[in-house]
């Protein structure tokens, strides 16, 4: 991993907000489980300091998207702790599912029925999640699929249903009629299986005001997402931070970066500083998106390249201003939310696209900071 000295920025993950976060959700939803969705590697912080955290905050039910991810994180997971794997079971995955313990979330008839055929096969039965589409289209079991089950419940011989699940598409507008229709139409699927806990909510699930069934499913809110847009009560727990590479004064009438698409119409101090969009900055920022030094904004002109981002720091004072100075992309002043609101796009994939060229320093809350003044 690149040092603090050879990379163009670190990236900060603070443990201990990440932590906080799951006691936040904890409290919100009590008496209700809360479990840590963990997929695409932990949103992108790291899915196993993530889980070792949470495992530490009492977190005992873990959610990856894929297969692949519960094999490379299962080793991570103490004794006790459950593994469940959201896209179910593909053709041919059963065996080495059952070999690690995970627990599919069974998606359709024919998931179900390569399941039950595997628990045979072993001679023992095995673990799975139902999951019900109640609205949103994309996994779990139709209406009708669901009255088959009903109808000829041996279908599920072998299996031992843990949770049944769905999911909702419109859980961060707590305005959103949907969340209700929604809510009706897992009530009335879930009946059918009534020993069985359910789970609905994802994070912005967790802060609708109503009951949060037996277990709640938090991703992005435990990475400091806002759950319901503003106010976001969750902390920040990713703050990144460059280093200016360079300084130039250009003159009134020069055009910045690729395509020449900013055009400086005064005389202009331009920073440039070693992130871009191979580092997950998103090249939609290019003329719209802002850095920080010491919270005075500096806005990004020109267009963001693969590796650099050229701003304006006409503004700032002087004696912010020195290469390997700090430039704040994340942190106090800047939200991920923020900077998804300009890139037009959502914390997730801020998140989730942060690169691998970063200094990533984990748990600590404060990252030393070399002062090289070398003019
Ligand atoms: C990703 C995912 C979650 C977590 O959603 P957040 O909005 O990040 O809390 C929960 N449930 C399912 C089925 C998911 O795919």
């Amino acid at each position: 991993m690149p040092s603090i000295d050879t990379a163009g920025a670190v990236l900060r993950i603070d443990l201990e907000a990440l932590a906080e976060n799951y006691r936040i959700i904890q409290r919100q939803v009590a008496p209700a489980t809360v479990a840590g969705v963990v997929k695409a590697n932990g949103y992108g912080l790291g899915a196993e300091h993530v889980a070792a955290t949470l495992m530490d905050a009492g977190c005992r039910h873990f959610f990856v998207a894929l297969l692949g991810e519960a094999v490379a994180l299962k080793p991570a997971l103490r004794d006790g702790v459950s593994l469940f794997v959201l896209n179910g079971l593909q053709p041919g995955a059963e065996g080495d599912c059952a070999a690690i313990d995970a627990i599919p979330v069974l998606n359709s008839l024919d998931q179900i029925v390569r399941w039950a055929r595997q628990a045979r096969t072993l001679g023992r039965r095995l673990p799975a999640v139902l999951q019900v589409d109640s609205g949103m289209s994309r996994l779990g079991l139709s209406p009708e699929e669901v009255a088959t089950l009903v109808a000829e419940p041996e279908r599920l011989d072998g299996i031992d249903l843990k949770l049944i699940m769905s999911h909702l598409a419109c859980a961060d507008d707590p305005d959103a009629a949907f969340n209700d229709q929604q809510r009706e139409n897992f009530e009335a699927l879930a009946r059918h299986f009534p020993d069985v806990p359910r789970a609905l909510d994802n994070s912005g699930g967790a802060f609708l005001k109503r009951g949060h069934f037996d277990l709640v499913r938090a991703g992005i809110a435990l990475y400091g997402g806002a759950p319901q847009g503003s106010p976001n009560p969750m902390r920040a727990v990713v703050a990144l931070e460059a280093r200016i590479t360079q300084l130039r004064n250009v003159p009134a009438g020069a055009g910045v970066g690729y395509g020449l698409t900013h055009g400086c119409d005064r005389p202009t101090q331009i920073a440039t500083i070693p992130v871009g969009y191979a580092d997950g900055w998103p090249r939609h920022l290019s003329n719209v998106g802002s850095a920080f030094i010491k919270g005075i904004r500096a806005p990004i002109i020109g267009r963001v390249s693969m590796d650099s981002i050229t701003l304006d720091v006409t503004d700032v004072p002087d004696i912010l201003l020195y290469p390997g100075a700090p430039v704040e992309l994340l942190g106090p002043h800047q939200t991920i939310d923020a900077v998804a609101a300009d890139a037009g796009t959502i914390a997730y994939e801020i998140l989730t696209q942060l690169g691998q060229r970063y200094c990533r320093v984990v748990g600590a809350a404060t990252v030393p900071h070399k002062r090289s003044i070398t003019a």
